[in-house]
């Protein structure tokens, strides 16, 4: 505990010298929204980069992770401190995106070390942005039927096909792809996990636009792609293990979003239901809201976020034994979207007419990213695998119920 106090104080001292004054307070509340790196990165404000070189510099990007490949190698109780006092002194995180939480974790378990040594560094220092090209056109929900032929011709893979729902793969710099290596297998067996350079020829990339009105997806196509047979994650054909492990990963990730107990600008997310519903006049300051069903509700919405955070912090404290994130995952997945989509649905109600605005005057930004957050919320419970997926999941792997 001493160890950890004099972490903390260095911690402290360290971020208030070396945090740039224009990043402080910086609250990243929208889609998309915040550092995500990569070589087409643009950092708004321009403190940002300094803020990620700063921090990567010290591989607190990735605190946890191995400092022989760029990492922190914080302990966990470490990182919890050093999440702790960037909150308490309102610092935005330096970087965020799918190779921190994703792709990273999976080439740490699975990369050889070469793999490591060439993928992991860029991603704690922010150079490559990565996307994940998982879904086709034809495989969503039964990802394991997926096409996209890859055909091995001496020292290299030739690709084909066209993956779609690519976040974000229009502003990535390489993409983890699942690919078909060998069409006569049984589905899964036939399936190996590819690490591809966006900017090799036979790349393309559509951007696909949303009822968001942003188009944070891509339609994403691979005709004669050459890929060097060493970017294969895993082994040829032992593929669908690798994904499995990425999407335990993923599915944290999400949970992890909504499990937070506190909300984007470090306010209590309960807290947060009752302030909407007094600036929307219904309840004076300091008075009970005079609507006794809502009270119930942000009541039950605050209980059943509190419950989630600490269900969440548990299996953070299981995972510090070793623990590696299994089929449990999916409960939180499913729980942590779907109570998202619950606290969204109520915030809109209480914002009354503000709580639908799209553009123009007469909206405070705040209304119109609570709009859009809505609107995006309901796709939260798609990305990473369906709820109803997740459901038999936890029925047939959690549970051990019979198909
Ligand atoms: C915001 C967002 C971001 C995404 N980002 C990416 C990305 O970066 N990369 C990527 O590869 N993919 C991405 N996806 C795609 C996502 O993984 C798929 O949309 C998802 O797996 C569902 O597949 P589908 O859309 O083909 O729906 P389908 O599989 O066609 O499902 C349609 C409906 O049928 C239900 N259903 C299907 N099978 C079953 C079953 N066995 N039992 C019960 N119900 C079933 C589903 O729950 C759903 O309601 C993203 C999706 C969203 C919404």
């Amino acid at each position: 505990m001493a160890d950890l106090e004099a972490f903390r104080s260095d911690v402290q001292r360290w971020l208030a010298a070396n945090a740039p004054d224009a990043v402080r307070g910086l609250v990243f509340a929208g889609e998309g929204d915040g550092n995500w790196g990569g070589r087409k990165a643009s950092y708004d404000p321009p403190e940002m980069k300094r803020w990620l070189e700063a921090m990567a510099a010290r591989g607190w990007t990735a605190p946890t992770w191995p400092s022989e490949y760029g990492g922190g190698g914080l302990s966990p109780d470490e990182a919890r401190v050093l999440r702790q006092e960037l909150a308490a002194q309102k610092l935005p995180p330096p970087l965020i995106g799918f190779g921190l939480e994703m792709i990273g974790p999976t080439l740490l378990r699975y990369g050889t070390e070469a793999q490591k040594r060439q993928h992991v560094p860029g991603i704690v220092r922010g150079e490559i942005r990565w996307c994940q090209g998982y879904s086709e056109p034809d495989s969503g929900s039964d990802l394991a039927s997926l096409a996209t032929r890859c055909e091995r011709r001496g020292d290299h893979f030739v690709v084909n096909g066209t993956k779609v729902w690519t976040s974000y793969g229009d502003l990535s710099d390489w993409i983890f792809a699942l690919v078909r290596t060998n069409p006569s297998a049984k589905k899964q067996d036939g399936i190996t996990f590819l690490l591809i350079d966006m900017t090799s020829p036979g790349v393309s990339v559509r951007p696909i636009k949303l009822i968001s009105g942003k188009s944070p997806f891509c339609e994403t196509r691979f005709e004669d792609v050459r890929v060097p047979v060493e970017n294969v994650l895993g082994a040829i054909d032992g593929g669908w293990g690798v994904a499995k492990a990425l999407l335990g990963f993923e599915r944290n990730m999400i949970a992890d979003t909504f499990g937070a107990s506190r909300g984007p600008s470090g306010e209590r997310r309960g807290s947060r239901l009752a302030n909407l519903a007094r600036q929307h006049g219904l309840g004076g300051e300091g008075e009970p809201l005079s609507d006794a069903v809502l009270r119930d509700e942000i009541a039950r919405n605050e209980m059943d976020e509190r419950a989630f955070a600490l269900t969440i912090q548990r299996s953070r404290d299981a995972a510090k034994a070793g623990h590696q994130p299994g089929p449990e995952s999916s409960l939180f997945k499913l729980y942590g979207t779907e109570l998202n989509k619950r606290r969204l649905e109520l915030m809109v109600r209480l914002a009354g007419p503000e709580g639908l605005g799209w553009e123009g005057p007469g909206y405070r930004d705040e209304d119109l990213t609570l709009t859009r957050n809505w609107l995006r919320s309901r796709g939260n419970s798609i990305e990473g695998g369906t709820s109803e997926v997740q459901l038999n999941i936890i029925a047939k792997r959690v549970l051990g119920l019979p198909d």
